[in-house]
């Protein structure tokens, strides 16, 4: 299980800027969306061949609003609850602030891991100023500057010490793993309860106790599977149950712990940004994902020209990646709930789909021959082998050629959607990669 670290701080405290050097080698590798808002507020971060999940909660403050300061303590008080340790950030350059005092009040109370970072000391002469932030009674500061880099190499090993690896729940292999995503309101709690049966509504958390179990073992509709737990399906806050930054937090949990996640949306709706933002946390896990247009029961007109316009329209949106299973449900009239899960196995069978060496050759290297990668500085490519790795978390497929470095990005995509042609990957990423042969 992957541990959470949340960053939290007033505004301009440098915490955007402490989380894009942190997870910068991470977030090159994630080409489609780099430079979105989206990027700011969570990515991966890898230390000494640990990982972890990092949120900036700064990403999803509007600053515009009078509400401002109410919204920066909600998200405070979200990140008190879900994350496994928290940064409170502050500026050594100008002080505590009485917002500083506020955060730092709220913060005395959370019983989870915390490190006071005291920003900008981009030299030494300024840490004997970080001695002012003992006044928060958080402990002692570390000093950092998040614009050079200084001190960040021990403020990770500081995090990595303090988080321990959460017990790996014990989850019988083989079996998938599915969570229920999407905005609120689209409907996960009532596909839940009906996947379920109404008494898993009576299993309420009590605030402050321990989390419970995040997999429930089901077997329903001849499928034996997990459904992974969303402390925010059941227990809902009413203060803060409609804002994206608490969805959000709230889903990448789920995410990170399942096979395949079941992103609900709401067809009264259609695409927006929250559903983009959940998505792309999907996709940045490497997930499998079977849509689900829920609220069908609300639609008037459901000729079949307008089921495949919604379609169309939701695969453009989620566009490169448009390989994916969409479902119309209701969750009131129980209108194919019984697919969703059928298709959420399948979609993991696809996931775990295993082709062979032999195949992939019979059908690629023909291919290959009457399509070649175009010729690059008048070097001709040849690709004379293709495979499939083992124990990967998506299908990666490894072709192996003379130049590898002059197949671009397009020919990889023509070389995918072949792939995705011939073999049912449907709602998986998949990987191909070139090598020197
Ligand atoms: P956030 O609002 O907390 O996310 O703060 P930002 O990361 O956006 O930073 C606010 C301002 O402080 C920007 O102008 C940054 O360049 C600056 N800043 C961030 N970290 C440092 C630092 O370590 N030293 C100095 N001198 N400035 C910094
Ligand atoms: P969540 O916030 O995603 O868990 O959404 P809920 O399951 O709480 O549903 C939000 C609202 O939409 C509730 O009033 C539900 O009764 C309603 N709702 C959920 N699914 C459907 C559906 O398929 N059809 C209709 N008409 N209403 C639905």
């Amino acid at each position: 299980m992957s541990n959470l670290v949340a960053i939290v701080g007033r505004p301009n405290v440098g915490k955007s800027t402490l989380f894009n050097r942190l997870t910068k080698s991470r977030r090159a590798i994630v080409t489609e969306e780099a430079g979105t808002t989206r990027d700011r507020q969570y990515g991966k971060v890898e230390w000494n061949g640990r990982e972890f999940s990092l949120i900036d909660t700064g990403g999803w403050v509007q600053t515009s609003t009078d509400v401002f300061e109410e919204e920066i303590k909600r998200q405070v008080l979200i990140a008190m609850e879900e994350a496994d340790l928290l940064l409170f950030m502050v500026d050594i350059l100008s002080g505590i602030t009485d917002l500083d005092m506020e955060i730092a009040n709220m913060l005395r109370r959370v019983s989870k891991p915390l490190i006071l970072v005291s920003n900008k000391a981009d030299n030494f002469e300024l840490n004997p100023q970080a001695a002012e932030f003992y006044k928060f009674g958080l402990g002692e500061p570390f000093v950092i500057s998040a614009v050079n880099g200084t001190g960040t190499g021990d403020l990770l090993d500081e995090i990595m010490s303090q988080l321990h690896d959460q017990q790996a729940e014990i989850v019988e292999e083989n079996i998938p793993r599915f969570a229920v995503v999407g905005r609120p309101n689209a409907g996960k709690s009532s596909l839940v309860n009906v996947l379920m049966g109404e008494e898993r509504t009576l299993v309420t958390d009590i605030p402050g106790t321990t989390r419970d179990s995040i997999y429930s073992r089901y077997n329903k509709f001849e499928h034996d599977f997990y459904l992974v737990d969303t402390a925010g399906i059941r227990k809902k806050s009413k203060v803060v149950e409609d804002l994206e930054y608490y969805s959000v937090v709230r889903a990448i949990r789920a995410i990170e712990n399942s096979d395949v996640c079941i992103l609900m949306i709401d067809a009264t709706r259609g695409i927006e940004s929250q559903d983009l933002n959940i998505f792309s946390l999907i996709q940045k896990n490497k997930k499998g994902m079977v849509a689900c247009v829920n609220k069908w029961d609300l639609i008037e007109d459901k000729s079949s020209k307008d089921i495949k316009q919604i379609e169309s329209s939701i695969r453009e949106r989620l566009s490169p990646f448009v390989d994916f299973p969409i479902i119309f449900t209701s969750a009131i009239t129980k209108q194919r709930i019984f697919k969703v899960i059928e298709t959420a196995d399948a979609v993991y069978h696809n996931k775990t789909r295993r082709v062979s060496t032999h195949d992939l050759n019979d059908f690629f290297l023909p291919l290959i021959e009457n399509y070649p990668p175009p010729a690059l500085k008048g070097k001709y490519i040849k690709i004379k082998y293709v495979t499939q790795l083992p124990d990967t978390q998506v299908p990666t497929f490894v072709f192996f050629a003379n130049l590898p470095q002059y197949v671009k990005d397009p020919y990889l995509r023509f070389l995918e959607n072949k792939l995705r042609s011939k073999w049912n990957f449907s709602g998986t990423p998949v990987q191909l990669f070139m090598r020197q042969k």
